[in-house]
């Protein structure tokens, strides 16, 4: 597999330093299951990470700071290891870094198109999974946020470039394009979306009634 499209350089290092939420992570971490070149970055990031670390001088600590820390645990309610049991999961094709999340069903919201919710603790971006049928063409659309997506099967294509399985798409609210699903078959992606998408053009303001992405 030959990937041409990755996640861009302060997408990773965010990443790679724990700065992205939970979801937009989980679409970064899916790409970097099939593509040894961004692993690499991210091994580099955190190696950089790991020798600053070192070299700060520590700071002294209060006596009861291990009380504090303990009490603090206590308090603090653990919301990411409480993923709900890991859903009966049958599709090869899906990425690892889903199996602890729970999924809503596969939901019609256009023209040939279906979205599969994943069930995540916190909702500031939503994360879902997205498929078109072959050919199929998405209204032209920008964001209010970004839009990271991970091409899991099939491929599209639009202004930016053609899209295949592996590749990632990293697109802000400056971005206006309408993907064509690749005639070949059923594309499928892994979507972490900030905000709500923005439809334009006629069939934008066609579909905008049914489109709840
Ligand atoms: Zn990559």
């Amino acid at each position: 597999m030959t990937i041409r499209h990755h996640p861009a350089d302060e997408t990773l290092t965010a990443y790679a330093a724990g700065n992205l939420d939970l979801g937009r992570s989980i679409v970064v971490a899916s790409h970097l299951e099939r593509c040894a070149v961004c692993r690499g970055f991210v091994r580099g990031v955190e190696k950089i990470a790991g020798v600053m670390l070192e070299d700060m001088s520590p700071a002294p600590m209060s006596q009861d700071a291990l009380a504090h820390t303990l009490a603090r645990i206590e308090r603090e309610p653990v919301l990411r290891n409480e993923a709900p049991a890991a859903p009966s999961w049958d599709d090869a094709d899906m990425p690892a870094c889903l199996k602890p999340y729970e999924m809503g069903r596969w939901r019609w919201v256009g023209p040939g198109v279906e979205m599969r919710p994943i069930l995540l603790p916190e909702d500031k971006v939503r994360v879902f999974l997205l498929k078109a049928t072959p050919g199929t063409r998405l209204p032209q659309h920008t964001h209010e946020g970004s839009e990271l997506t991970s091409i899991l099967v099939g491929s599209f294509h639009h202004e930016g470039g053609d899209f295949f399985a592996g590749d990632f798409e990293d697109a802000d609210g400056d971005v206006e394009h309408r993907p064509i699903v690749g005639k070949e078959r059923t594309c499928i992606c892994l979507v972490a979306l900030e905000g709500q998408l923005k439809l334009s053009g006629f069939i934008g303001a066609l579909l905008n009634p049914f489109v709840r992405l």
